[in-house]
């Protein structure tokens, strides 16, 4: 098993129990983060083997992962779906556009990156981002969460 694989089974296990859902939402993508992203399902990443999965409703969700920037037609099923989730709210923001990084502009029609809304665990930057960058963006989800849940202890 390597780092990634250990440091995975590790994380969901303590802090999910043996499986971690995600609801992943398209806030104005172009598609690109979404075909990068639904890569993680194929045999060759196949994440489903960390008792990681997509799930079609936030509230079964353990984790949201926001792609594209907010575009101002999708804002409230962004606002809608955050709302459904279960806290803690680990949210994942995927691409340079979910990331704030202005590839598209400012218009009447998109808000820019997802934490001019909400909060954002981590930032998985790229256009799009190669499938094992996003990998390594849950992964540091899941272990931050972790680390506020369980804060070291003092002497
Ligand atoms: S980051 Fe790139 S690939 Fe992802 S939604 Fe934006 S333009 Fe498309």
């Amino acid at each position: 098993m390597t780092g990634i694989e250990q440091r995975l089974t590790s994380g969901i296990r303590h802090m999910f129990g043996r499986s971690l859902h995600i609801r992943h939402i398209d806030a104005g993508s172009c598609n690109g983060c979404e075909f990068e992203t639904m890569a993680l399902m194929n045999p060759v990443y196949d994440i489903q083997q960390y008792g990681i999965d997509f799930v079609a409703s936030p509230r079964h969700a353990d984790m949201l992962l926001v792609t594209g920037g907010v575009t101002r037609n999708l804002e409230e099923a962004l606002r809608k779906t955050y709302r459904a989730a279960a806290s803690p709210k680990i949210l994942v923001a995927v691409g340079a556009c979910a990331c704030g990084e202005d590839l598209i502009g400012k218009t009447y029609a998109n808000f820019g990156g997802v934490d001019k809304i909400f909060p954002v665990s981590v930032y998985v930057p790229g256009c799009p981002p190669r499938p094992q960058a996003i990998l390594e963006g849950i992964l540091q989800a899941i272990e931050r969460t972790r680390e506020l849940k369980s804060p070291p202890k003092r002497n």
